[in-house]
């Protein structure tokens, strides 16, 4: 919600989001939860949005799922992170259809209590996270996989460099009266390692090749 929005009741003065917290009651359980309304600072009029809605609705729900000792939105995105899966990927091996995850994030719902109890085995143990991806049949990073991951990568980056940098020495080389012609088309595809690029002009230049 903008907080520079007009009331549309007086058209006067400006809509602001406040928030309030409210004595909320779960299994014996009594806690303020963060509630969030939109004001008029000129007529002082309370009005819903449904912004507003959703999130004291999160609230409650984050509220409900700590009586009920399950892991929060928060802490089920940090499982996620600490295991770099997706929601989708989330929803394959732990189930729950496929917005699930989307819905225990932002609080939108409590998970049950054996998909608490799950996660929090996965999340003790990245060894039950490649059990259990090995019965889904479903590939997961574990740590060793991103490590090994990133290496390779920047292996990929260095030879890629090495290639580019030799295309452009190898080019200049050959027609060193036309670099700037020949560096813009070293980007383009190569006839082969040890050949200059094809541009049209260099083709003219070589047309043997
Ligand atoms: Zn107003």
């Amino acid at each position: 919600m903008t907080h520079s929005s007009v009331c549309e009741i007086c058209g006067q003065g400006h809509i602001v989001e406040q928030c309030d917290p409210l004595d909320v009651t779960y299994k014996g359980v009594t806690s303020a939860v963060p509630q969030y309304f939109l004001v008029c600072d000129a007529c002082e009029i309370e009005q819903s949005g449904s912004e507003q809605g959703k999130k004291n609705r999160r609230a409650v729900t984050a509220f409900r799922k700590s009586v009920d000792g399950l892991l929060s939105g928060t802490e089920i995105k940090a499982l996620l992170e600490q295991y770099h899966l997706t929601q989708a990927d989330a929803a394959q091996l732990f189930g729950g259809g496929p917005v699930a995850f989307s819905k225990y994030v932002n609080d939108e719902v409590a998970q049950s209590e054996s998909m608490d109890t799950l996660l929090r085995l996965v999340r003790r143990s990245p060894s039950v996270l490649a059990e259990l991806a090995a019965m889904k049949g479903i590939s997961v990073m574990t740590a060793s996989k991103i490590s090994h991951q990133k290496k390779t990568h920047s292996e990929t980056m260095r030879i890629v460099r090495r290639r580019f940098a030799f295309k452009i020495d190898h080019v200049e080389y050959a027609n060193s009266d036309e670099r700037s012609m020949d560096i813009r088309s070293s980007r383009g595809p190569v006839a082969g390692r040890t050949r200059p690029v094809r541009s049209t002009r260099s083709f003219e230049q070589y047309p043997s090749s």
